[in-house]
């Protein structure tokens, strides 16, 4: 298996790499793995090209292409790199010196370590969530993973954020996708409130 998760595939036996600086390991004597530079020369090479052009109309196939396309969602990385939830490390990182486990305090985060105090660094640690482990999260899950035993408070968090969600009560999930993760990532969020 090749390790990088940014690869594209032309079909089962290659693969190409959008950066040429780009590291990684092939295992797979079968696979082929192309950088940048080679891919129009190895599109070339391939038999089949001119047969689908001729019996397909270019238009066609630009459609067919178009309606087929998936964004690329590499989430959740846990369960693709067969790591278990449990082996994370749960807490709320600290930018300033990257203590993870900041502590809840009235006008947001506070690092023990450094003394640097974060209005939204639970924000981050949700969008982790998301990306490492699933795209549902429940009250107690999220309450666990920020280390925050307050069940109203973490309710309050979760809804600024505005994720949706279905259910309620215990049985409520907030609910993410990439379009969800890409909006907190590149929001402030809200201030935290006690
Ligand atoms: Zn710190």
């Amino acid at each position: 298996m090749v390790s990088c998760t940014s690869a594209f595939h032309f079909h089962s036996s290659c693969s190409g790499f959008p950066r040429p600086q780009q590291q990684f390991v092939n295992h797979r004597k079968d696979l082929q793995l192309l950088f940048p530079f080679e891919i129009p020369i190895f599109l070339r090479r391939l038999h089949s090209f001119h047969n689908v052009t001729s019996s397909l109309p270019l238009k066609k196939i630009a459609n067919m292409l178009h309606s087929a396309h998936r964004e690329y969602d590499p989430f959740p990385l846990a369960s693709r790199y067969g790591i278990q939830p449990s082996e994370l490390i749960s807490g709320v990182c600290c930018v300033q010196c990257g203590f993870q486990g900041m502590t809840s305090i009235y006008n947001g985060w506070g690092c023990q370590q450094c003394g640097h105090v974060d209005e939204i660094a639970h924000v981050q640690a949700i969008v982790d969530y998301f990306m490492l482990i699933g795209y549902r999260i429940s009250n107690k899950e999220c309450r666990h993973f920020l280390r925050l035993d307050n069940i109203q408070k973490v309710k309050r968090l979760l809804g600024q954020l505005r994720i949706p969600f279905e259910g309620e009560k215990r049985g409520r999930f907030y609910i993410a996708n990439l379009k969800v993760i890409r909006e907190l990532h590149d929001s402030k969020g809200p201030k935290v409130t006690k």
